[in-house]
């Protein structure tokens, strides 16, 4: 029998295709008039699944996944064909990219700049250095990680309308927002469908639109950064719930220490703070995809001092004394579901 899987906020389950029709069955005949449908593919190396409520849901799911395959086109650091690729392995700047990936970059570099470099999309010597795109994992030396850290400026990048000039060596890395990116433009794709109810699920990223179709609000899992299964549940009809974890993509060095994928730019090394997991809760996939790394790289002190200047999101942030932190905005919606034995305690940001 043929397997098919999706992600619940990072947590990967196996579901057979069978359990899936079913699904898309029954979703559609407790509904009337309306139609739902559920699409699950593997695109931007993760597993997603786009699900719809509406008319054209089947049409609207097809296009999404069209539209983010191209967009991994664009974005990818991997792939030869992608612009990414070529600003990478340019030999002269300007380089001209198209307008979704310009408008991408603009938005990464002003996270940069808001975070003060702590989300910095232009790491990818250090990161690829370290082995995590091939997975042929390393611990270099901190002289290496000096010379390459040289290349990893981001004000050295300047964009004019479509134009990007860096430095030479430089190498872009936008795995931090790329996926919330994708969510935005699938959105977009299906609201010209005429969609106004969907969950998507890129890997863990949830983005919404509008509420559940009984007009409720979407209920989402936010995993338990230390075992399997969801430590809570987020009841927000906000758009974005989108989590970085230490949890999804490490290696266990020599040394025995965990080395994970989200870097320190002050560094060059895998982050080695208290933080498990960062949330970010808001609008849009673009901003709290590149939110929920940097809350990650900054860790619950400065993560507070960031959102008390931008307090245009909330977060969840677990650290690894088992506190949750929790901007107030979303306290009354968050519900603790691992009992108290377990022994995390909340600490609410004002
Ligand atoms: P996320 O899961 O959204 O936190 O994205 C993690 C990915 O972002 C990594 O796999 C890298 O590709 C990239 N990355 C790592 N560290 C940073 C950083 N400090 N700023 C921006 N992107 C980063
Ligand atoms: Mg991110």
């Amino acid at each position: 029998m043929k397997l098919t899987s999706f992600h619940i906020n990072g947590k990967k389950t196996f579901i057979t295709l069978t359990a899936i029709i079913f699904t898309a069955l029954a979703l559609t005949s407790c509904r009337t008039k309306e139609t739902a449908a559920a699409k699950y593919f593997e695109s931007m190396n993760t597993f997603m699944k786009v699900q719809c409520y509406g008319d054209n849901a089947e049409a609207a799911n097809e296009e999404a996944q069209k539209l983010i395959g191209s967009l991994e086109k664009l974005i990818s650091v991997t792939k030869p064909e992608s612009e990414i690729y070529a600003l990478n392995h340019a030999e002269s700047y300007p380089v001209e990219v198209s307008e979704k990936t310009a408008g991408l970059l603009k938005t990464a570099l002003s996270i940069a700049e808001n975070s003060d470099g702590a989300f910095n999309p232009c790491l990818y010597p250090v990161t690829s250095t370290w082995g995590f795109t091939k997975k042929s994992y390393r611990i270099p030396p901190q002289s290496e990680l000096d010379k390459l850290l040289k290349l990893c400026n981001w004000r050295n990048v300047k964009i004019e309308g479509n134009k990007v000039t860096a430095q030479p060596g430089m190498m872009f890395d936008l795995g931090g927002i790329g996926k919330g990116f994708a969510g935005d433009e699938a959105i977009k794709v299906l609201k010209q469908y005429g969609i106004e109810s969907a969950l998507l699920d890129l890997g863990g990223n949830i983005q919404t639109i509008g509420t559940k179709p009984d007009g409720t609000d979407w209920t989402i899992g936010i995993k338990n950064p230390f075992e399997e299964g969801a430590i809570g549940a987020l009841k927000t009809s906000a758009g974005a719930v989108i989590t970085s974890g230490g949890y999804e993509r490490f290696f266990i060095g020599d040394d025995g220490k965990r080395y994970i994928h989200i870097f320190d730019g002050s560094t060059g090394r895998p982050v080695d703070n208290n933080v498990q997991s960062a949330t970010a809760i808001g609008s849009t996939g673009t901003y709290c995809d590149g939110l929920s790394t940097t809350l990650f790289v900054l860790g619950p002190e400065r993560a507070v001092q960031f959102w008390k200047k931008n307090p245009d999101f909330d977060f969840i942030i677990i650290t690894s004394d088992k506190t949750i932190w929790l901007t107030k905005g979303i306290e009354k919606s968050f519900e603790l579901l691992v009992g108290e034995d377990a022994g995390f305690k909340i600490k609410v940001i004002e």
